[in-house]
């Protein structure tokens, strides 16, 4: 297939990111019924390879495929897992769990809100304690890397903690999955989550759970609150005709399928030494122009960076993401309701050249608006 020449956009917003042109091209392909086996085996291969990427063991884990972007992934987990009579506890210290809270309420399950300060990572010994106290809980939420502000959640710990209780432990990996390294079993996880676009740098249309077989198999009998999506009737259709019961994202299956080969050449450590890098030179310039950000470096899960407005008449976020936009960068505003910022990611195909780019464009712009750098702070 000819090398595409689409033009190379830099996105720094928390995905979709930005890809390569073979993940580009792995999308035209001839027109195929998904039915067919040849598809069905591709299927298998990406099923098997979603599991490996966090390190479990085939017998143990599986992953299950949806057609949606990311948010399916935790409405599945959580409409799916939960018995009748019994409760959820989320650990909710910024949007992504937020929302898994409003999943809860859609939903009308019963859970606890458990709420730390976006700014921080939450408290181990409030968690045991609701636990200690709640043997209803059975199971255990929270966010890895809370995309919002970037904090990176203690989820080894927390997972120890819920497997303390008995509690199932469910992650929302989707903005660490394929970039920061993963042992799903070291890092006591039952549940975790992607969507194809973020750390495999593919397409959007397909996200995927992976998880504990044997936990999915228990769930079967647990009432099925959706038609479309359920863990369980997903995973036994996946298992008897090696299909996904609705119509997958065709082309977005192959764009997957190269995404995996990419990610195995470059390397679990490769891949997030070069995260690593991209984060390095956005906190340079960042650092360089004197903003702040929301939260404190050390909690920082390396990926997204969050910055603060400066105080400064002439800043005008829409104005600087219209400059950087037409220069071919994407740039994208904060999550955090009352706190104005926007958001820097090393998500993606990208390399600190992109990012030392990037800085020129963005100086061009507060230039361009006269605002003054170092950028100031009242506070
Ligand atoms: C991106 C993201 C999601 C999913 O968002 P979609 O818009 O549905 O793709 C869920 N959780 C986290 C932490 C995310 O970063």
């Amino acid at each position: 297939m000819k090398k595409t020449d689409v033009e190379r956009k830099i996105l720094l917003n928390p995905g979709p990111a930005t890809t390569t042109d073979s993940v580009k091209m792995a999308q035209i392909v001839p027109d195929i019924c998904p039915r067919e086996k040849e598809f069905a085996d591709m299927m298998k291969d990406i099923q098997k390879d979603l599991v490996r990427i966090v390190h479990g063991n085939p017998e143990k884990y599986t992953s299950v495929l949806f057609c949606g972007s990311g948010t399916i992934n935790m409405d599945i987990c959580l409409n799916s897992l939960l018995p009748e009579g019994k409760k959820v506890l989320i650990i909710n210290n910024g949007a992504y769990s937020q929302r898994a809270a409003e999943i809860c309420d859609y939903y009308d399950l019963d859970y606890i809100n458990l709420e730390f300060a976006y700014n921080q990572q939450p408290d181990l010994e409030v968690i045991s304690n609701v636990l200690a106290k709640d043997s209803d809980i059975v199971l255990v939420y929270t966010t890895h890397n809370e995309t919002g502000t970037g904090l990176l959640n203690p989820i080894r710990k927390i997972g120890e903690i819920a497997h303390e209780h008995h509690a199932i432990f469910i992650v929302d990996t989707t903005s660490s999955y394929a970039m920061i390294p993963i042992d799903i079993e070291k890092d006591n996880i039952d549940f975790c989550m992607a969507s194809a676009q973020k750390g495999l740098m593919a397409m959007t249309g397909l996200s995927f759970v992976i998880g504990n077989k044997k936990i999915i198999e228990e769930s079967a009998n647990y009432p099925k609150r959706s038609y479309y999506c359920n863990l369980y009737l997903q995973y036994d259709f996946f298992r008897k005709t090696g299909e996904m019961h609705f119509t997958p994202p065709v082309q977005t299956v192959y764009s997957v399928r190269q995404a995996l080969k990419e990610y195995w050449e470059e390397g679990e450590v490769g891949k997030w030494e070069r995260h690593t890098r991209v984060f390095r030179a956005i906190q340079d310039g960042i650092d360089r122009l004197g903003f702040q950000y929301l939260i404190n470096k050390e909690l920082q899960s390396g990926l997204v960076a969050a910055v603060r407005y400066p105080d400064d008449n002439n800043w005008d976020f829409a104005k600087v993401h219209d400059y950087c936009y037409l220069h071919g960068f994407t740039i994208y505003p904060g999550k955090i309701s009352g706190r104005d910022s926007f958001r820097l990611c090393a998500l993606g195909a990208i390399d600190e050249g992109d990012i030392e780019r990037f800085f020129e464009v963005f100086t061009e712009a507060l230039q361009m608006l006269n605002v003054q750098t170092p950028v100031k702070y009242n506070k």
